[in-house]
């Protein structure tokens, strides 16, 4: 993708002087209304979590700084200072708080000085919010966005508006963000350690999402080589069309099923223009990610019901909220590790409310079609049990509202975490799926952080553990008697299908748009091929020679494929 970049400074606000004409007043004024009701729901979103998570004595820090918000002098003399000093709102914010603040710093009471700290945090979040609106409105012309990270929201944020590519300094290429703009079909390129030193607003750039590279101030030649790439990749996925409605099955019989991976209700429709069995994830946190407050039932029952209505007669098979790690609402209180922290299945646990809401509305969507439910981060049986009492639970309070909903839908798990693999045999006994996440799974497996670009070369799909791994939770599933599915980014990479299909995997789902190339190398081997390379494979010690193994014989049996 070539275009214009937009380069955004992400660090702490920062406020210069700006004057402003009268005639901007209004639209100034306004912008800081708005910037302090986002900044309350925020607040009033945080202080919920907390209290649930840590109870209502530290949540109180949170209390404090919405009543900072509602002192109705401090920001009608802000309003005033707008209109008569004619400076935008985000400078009067910083100038007369800080003011303000620098009072409660010098005041003899321990007591004020703590509370300063609470201004400086609403001073920052007000701050924030008034820039970030002007940011949105500032997206006239489609752009790059180049910025050092970018948060999930962020993708869903900028995404509004028109967005060609990312390129950001640091994440992962499985970090939540990346495979946000996946799914939102916007390139981008992660990890690059310092592109927004190397690049200004402004630039010409390339961004090529199919090999990772950016190319700054390309040359004619350059620009012209790049679409002759994506004219041969745009070619080759016509002629992937003509497999679209066939089964993905190998040349001696075998069959598998192939799923996408959503994030928004809007991309179910994927599920027939890819030819495939079904939604086999989709992550619901969107939908939390882009409201400020947690959905209602219904909202949530309005959505899901849609997805359900868009993928039948196919099943979709929806998670369970897996907030945390990577994927915040809101700026809640941080963790010193959040990858190990308060994470997908905890966090419900720990909030019934939420845990119950989501639930519901999801037996709801299952009267309209063949939902399947999933729980993330699981760790150990426990947890399982108490998630499919939570789910009676719900299914009783339908039941005795006489509200329908599927009384036999299955629930899984997902083994992303190394104990749930270890455990693979026992859960696969209290669940009737198991779905492999590999994107956790390896970095939990290697302890190697999905979103560091520092440990990237460390985080490695085809790490023998990481294979002996999933081989092991494959042969426990099916001791069991349950099927196994692969919902991490792996069972979409060309590489790694034959391999798969090898040890025995039943279900591969996958970013939507790779779905007929993984169709294309099924159709074009034999299952008996598949599983001698798996066997050969497992003897194999180092990542590398796995690798080269793999390519070369992916080359032999599927020529025709482009891999980069
Ligand atoms: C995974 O971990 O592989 C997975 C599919 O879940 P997510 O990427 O949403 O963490
Ligand atoms: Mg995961």
């Amino acid at each position: 993708m070539t275009g214009r970049a937009y380069v955004v400074a992400k660090q702490a606000p920062r406020v210069e002087e700006k004057a402003i004409a009268e005639s901007e007043v209004t639209l100034e004024l306004e912008r800081l209304q708005h910037a302090l009701e986002k900044s309350e729901r925020e607040l009033q979103k945080i202080l919920q979590l907390t209290e649930q998570k840590v109870g209502s004595q530290k949540a109180k820090i949170f209390e404090a700084q919405i009543m900072i918000l509602s002192d109705g002098v401090l920001f009608d003399s802000i309003r005033k200072r707008v209109k008569k000093d004619l400076r935008s709102a985000e400078y009067v914010v910083h100038r007369e708080i800080s003011k303000y603040q620098q009072v409660m710093m010098n005041s003899a009471d321990e007591y004020m000085r703590e509370r300063a700290h609470d201004v400086e945090d609403v001073k920052n979040r007000v701050i924030r919010n008034i820039q970030q609106d002007k940011l949105i409105s500032r997206f006239d012309e489609s752009s790059i966005v180049i910025s050092e990270l970018l948060t999930p929201a962020d993708t869903i944020l900028f995404s509004r508006n028109e967005v060609l590519a990312y390129a950001t300094d640091m994440g992962g290429v499985t970090s939540h963000a990346a495979l946000l703009s996946r799914s939102l079909n916007i390139p981008s390129v992660v990890g690059l350690k310092e592109i927004t030193k190397l690049v200004t607003t402004g630039d010409l750039i390339i961004v090529d999402g199919y090999s990772g590279t950016v190319i700054i101030h390309p040359t004619e030649a350059t620009i012209a080589r790049c679409n002759e790439r994506k004219e041969e990749h745009l070619q080759f996925e016509t002629r992937l069309k003509e497999i679209r409605d066939l089964t993905a099955q190998t040349t001696d019989g075998k069959i598998v099923q192939l799923c996408c991976n959503i994030e928004f209700s809007e991309e179910a429709l994927n599920v027939h223009a890819q030819g495939s069995n079904g939604i086999g994830l989709y992550r619901t946190e969107g939908l939390f990610l882009r409201t400020e407050n947690y959905p209602s039932e219904e909202e949530q029952f309005e959505e899901y019901k849609a997805v359900v209505e868009k993928a039948r007669p196919h099943k979709v098979v929806m998670r369970t909220l897996d907030i945390g790690g990577d994927k915040v609402v809101s700026n809640t209180n941080s963790e010193e590790n959040p990858f190990l922290g308060w994470r997908g299945i905890r966090v419900l646990l720990d909030m019934p409310d939420v845990f119950q809401t989501q639930l519901r509305a999801m037996l709801r969507a299952s009267a309209f079609g063949e939902v399947w439910i999933m729980l993330p981060m699981i760790s150990g049986v426990k947890e399982v049990r108490r998630a499919k009492e939570s789910l009676e639970q719900a299914k009783k309070e339908l039941r005795s509202k006489g509200i329908p909903f599927d009384e036999n839908i299955r629930v899984g798990a997902m083994i992303e975490v190394p104990s749930a693999a270890v455990l693979a045999g026992e859960i696969a006994q209290e669940t009737d799926f198991l779905s492999i996440g590999t994107n956790d799974l390896i970095q939990y497996l290697l302890a190697v952080d999905r979103g560091n670009e520092n440990v990237s070369s460390l985080y490695q799909e085809f790490h023998p553990a990481v294979i002996k791994t999933i081989r092991f939770i494959i042969i426990e599933a099916h001791r069991a008697g349950k099927t196994v599915s692969m919902c991490g980014e792996m069972a979409g990479d060309p590489m790694a299908v034959l391999l798969l299909m090898g040890l025995g995997l039943d279900e591969f789902s996958m970013t939507p748009y790779v779905l007929p190339e993984i169709k294309k190398i099924i159709r074009s081997v034999s299952y008996q091929e598949a599983e001698e390379i798996a066997r050969r494979v497992l003897e194999m010690k180092t990542e590398d020679d796995i690798k080269d193994f793999l390519r070369v014989n992916l080359h032999t049996m599927v020529p025709e494929l482009l891999i980069e």
